[in-house]
């Protein structure tokens, strides 16, 4: 990206592993919807110009000096949000709230490059994981994004019979919704105002209700849905304000929201009616990237097929076409959209 609105594909020198470091010659790499909205309206997190991309499979191409337990040719992903690792966030885990968080692709240059050079300090905190048997290139760059949503689920306490509605039925709020599934939630409602969203999502599991909020008003059908009581979770898995406060209008007394979805800079404040939280004892919570550890767990869960990969990947483009599939994704024909860097088969 040159600058905001302005991506083009050009010959850049080679990034050279540093000492620790990984070169990885790029698979896959995933458009993701901060990408999207990066090249839009621009990013906090992103001086250009800079290669974007952080969903990203690969093969290691060379091994940085002074670096051993790595080796050319292994397949793997990177876990692209890198935290200090010194300071407590860090130190108990929850690297993805390091106050100094570094992520390739914003502040590091990405996978929609043919190579893409891992910082030693990845390495060192365990960013480089092995791409588990059975799972291809772009399969896998999907890991990325489906930890980030089992960050998101982190603190809701998902549990059996638990009725869970999501915002927004793109890849996130589908990934929102196998996830609330696999861990016994009895009903997810999945609310979005595309149709062939909807009917996809209907698609993907039994136990998906789909609510088009074109057509009626979600927060009434959800509450109809569940006699008046609302839901035990609601997450929103879509950028827009006003679906933050249907969350909380949709959720039941004692329940949860995720504010999965961030909103514009900017534009983030004055939709949510706080009272809504104060009578109902609603617990709030954000979310924001995830840990090598989470990538990791998403790399299994892939592989042993509970979310089938396959499902989500309805795009896959060479590099030279990244503003179609840039475009695919913000007008949500799209699910994910796979960049393909180099060759090798997938
Ligand atoms: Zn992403
Ligand atoms: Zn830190």
């Amino acid at each position: 990206m040159k600058d905001i609105g302005q991506i083009v594909v050009e010959e850049v020198p080679n990034p050279r592993p540093e000492p620790g470091g990984l070169l990885i010659e790029v698979r896959a790499c995933a458009i993701c919807g901060s990408d999207v909205r990066t090249f839009l309206h621009g990013s906090a997190h992103v001086k250009p110009p800079r290669i974007l991309g952080h969903e990203v499979a690969g093969v290691i191409k060379e091994v940085g000096p002074g670096l051993s337990g790595y080796s050319v040719g292994e397949a793997v992903t990177v876990a692209p949000a890198i935290g200090c690792g010194a300071c407590e966030y860090c130190r108990m885990g929850a690297t993805n709230m390091c106050p100094n968080l570094e992520t390739i692709g914003f502040e590091f240059d990405g996978g929609f490059a043919e190579l893409m050079a891992v910082p030693a300090q990845a390495v060192r905190q365990g960013h480089v994981n092995r791409i588990p048997q059975g799972l291809d290139f772009v399969e896998a760059a999907l890991a990325e994004p489906l930890a980030c949503c089992i960050n998101g689920q982190n603190f809701l306490e998902i549990g059996l019979g638990h009725t869970v509605a999501i915002i927004g039925a793109g890849v996130i709020g589908l990934f929102h919704a196998e996830l609330a599934l696999l861990k016994g939630a009895s009903t997810v409602f999945l609310i979005d105002v595309l149709p062939e969203r909807l009917i996809y999502a209907k698609s993907l599991r039994e136990n998906i209700v789909t609510i088009n909020a074109q057509e009626t008003d979600p927060v009434r059908e959800v509450l109809t849905q569940t006699e008046g009581r609302g839901v035990d979770v609601a997450i929103v898995a879509c950028p827009a304000g006003e679906a933050q406060n249907q969350a909380l209008q949709m959720v039941a007394r004692r329940g949860r929201v995720s504010l999965f979805g961030g909103l514009p800079q900017g534009k983030s404040t004055g939709y949510i009616d706080s009272n809504l939280i104060h009578y109902k004892e609603v617990g709030v919570f954000g979310a924001h990237a995830s840990t090598a550890l989470q990538n990791r767990l998403a790399l299994r869960i892939l592989a042993e097929r509970k979310i089938l990969p396959e499902k989500y990947i309805t795009h896959v483009y060479p590099l030279s076409r990244i503003l179609e599939g840039i475009h695919a994704v913000r007008e949500g024909k799209a699910l994910k959209v796979i960049i393909k860097p180099s060759g090798g088969e997938s």
